[in-house]
């Protein structure tokens, strides 16, 4: 029997999390000790955003280092190996034939998802498939998209959301102050998920810090996905409550053994 994967959302901040020891970084290494290793996983990433619904489907998915040259060669020099899962890819297609879904083989893993997965699993022995973040679509339609693809966690399949509840990089480099809208904001979204009201955060544009808070969009909608994944009776575990300027790196579950 396999044991149901849980949904996970990150917030997956700075490249330098995948080489450097932070706390949020050993937030992700500890979190994935708290469940068996899924036979694959599903990552919706925050840098992959595509017309249409895209559904990677590389054997052997590159690294793909998609951030600015300002960071070290040793970020640069980072591979993360997993395989992709084809199969796993063409069920994907099929389960949200309803969105248009296609299997596109011209991505990879991008540093939203390997940053994280490296972490969380640095032996890359669990197969990886990205689904793209569709930029036609409104929320609720990125958490219907969540709502399908969630029964594939009872065959052992994580969904993992990378994103930033809060993720403002003009405050991150004008400001060294931690300005309050930052916690505030992304507490109201913590809560919210945790409490269950999926309807509060996909209405998050209308509360008063969304505009400084979440400036870009596919930076929070992968939220959705962690929120339409959840399952009946789940209740969230939050985790890497970290703030820094224009930024939080707030994590949340579904699914975890209690
Ligand atoms: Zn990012």
């Amino acid at each position: 029997m396999t044991a149901r994967a849980p949904a996970l959302f990150v917030g997956h901040g700075s490249p330098m999390n995948a080489i450097e020891d932070t706390p949020s970084a050993r937030g992700w290494a500890e979190i994935a000790q708290r469940f068996a290793k899924p036979r694959a996983i599903v990552a919706i990433s925050a840098h992959w955003v595509t017309d249409g619904v895209r559904v990677m489907s590389n054997a052997q998915p590159k690294t793909i280092h998609d951030f600015g040259r300002g960071f070290p060669q040793a970020l640069f020099d980072v591979r993360y190996p997993a395989p992709g899962d084809p199969a796993l890819a063409r069920e994907i297609v099929e389960k949200l034939s309803a969105f248009g879904a296609r299997l596109d083989d011209s991505w990879g893993l991008d540093h939203g998802a390997w940053s994280v997965l490296r972490r969380m699993y640095p032996e890359a022995d669990a197969p990886v498939v990205q689904v793209s973040l569709d930029a036609r679509r409104p929320p609720q339609e990125h958490y219907e998209i969540a709502r399908a693809l969630g029964p594939l966690r009872d065959d052992g399949v994580l969904i993992l959301a990378a994103g930033n509840i809060v993720h403002n990089l003009a405050a991150f480099f004008r400001t060294k102050q931690l300005e309050p809208w930052v916690e505030r904001f992304d507490r109201f979204v913590a809560d919210a998920a945790a409490s269950g009201d999926d309807g509060a955060v996909l209405r998050y544009g209308a509360h008063p810090d969304a505009r400084e808070a979440a400036p870009d969009w596919e930076h929070f909608f992968p939220v959705f996905y962690a929120l339409g994944a959840r399952r009946d009776g789940e209740s969230a575990y939050l985790f890497n409550q970290h703030y820094e300027p224009g930024l939080s790196m707030t994590a949340f579950a579904y699914g975890l053994a209690q």
